[in-house]
């Protein structure tokens, strides 16, 4: 077995016994983080049969995915890094799913391109959990007016997704979000990384991002 599948089933194990300990009914899905990594490293995955992977540019994306997606049908792509207004029509030409979406701009932009492009991509919006100055996402005070600003623009919204500050212990970052979703009545939530994971699915948890812990360091 490759390498890599070996990784991605061993984390597959690792979920399922998760999830039998704790009784999780739903199961959450991994998305491949293949960022960085070219087509040989994401191809054995592929044909492993593993549906869900995730970018973080679009214009990378764009160059590796192309092709591969013609190769392998029904391959579900994810962005999951910064999308920015003069970004939408080439991420909409590629990504079935968009994690990142955190400006009124870029929601209107979207609304407009998926008319165009006849496609209606999956939304989570993105969640500035930690409420950390640098850091990409909407803050949580300002979440309930911009989910109905997102809503009214036909925007197909399905859940939020953060990243928790690094070097903390993510756990009440997680239950905030968790306490989102029921408040908002969503079905998914994007949340939980290589080193976080196991910690995620116990908050309810249904997109991990995992890259490094299938395809290595970056
Ligand atoms: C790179 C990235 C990941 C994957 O991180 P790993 O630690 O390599 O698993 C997940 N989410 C986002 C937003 C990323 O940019």
């Amino acid at each position: 077995m490759h390498s890599i599948v070996k990784n991605f089933t061993e984390i597959q194990d690792i979920i399922n016994k998760q999830i039998n300990e704790i009784n999780l009914s739903k199961k959450p899905k991994i998305i491949a983080v293949s960022k960085t990594f070219k087509s040989e490293k994401i191809e054995p995955l592929l044909e492993h049969g593993h549906k869900d992977f995730g970018e973080n540019k679009v214009q990378e994306a764009l160059l590796k995915w192309t092709d591969l997606k013609v190769k392998y049908k029904d391959v579900n792509l994810h962005l999951i890094g910064n999308l920015q207004s003069n970004k939408v029509k080439g991420a909409l030409k590629i990504f079935n799913f968009i994690h990142s979406l955190d400006k009124e701009s870029v929601a209107i932009k979207i609304s407009k391109v998926q008319k165009e492009l006849n496609v209606r991509p999956k939304i989570f919006i993105q969640i500035n959990i930690g409420n950390e100055e640098q850091k990409s996402g909407l803050p949580v005070q300002n979440l309930e007016k911009f989910y109905k600003f997102c809503k009214d623009l036909d925007l197909d919204i399905i859940g939020f997704m953060c990243i928790p500050p690094f070097e903390e212990d993510p756990i009440r970052y997680f239950m905030r979000m968790k306490f989102l979703q029921k408040k908002f009545n969503l079905s998914e939530l994007s949340m939980g990384m290589s080193s976080d994971f196991l910690y995620a699915i116990k908050y309810n948890a249904s997109y991990l991002r995992i890259g490094t812990k299938i395809f290595g360091q970056r």
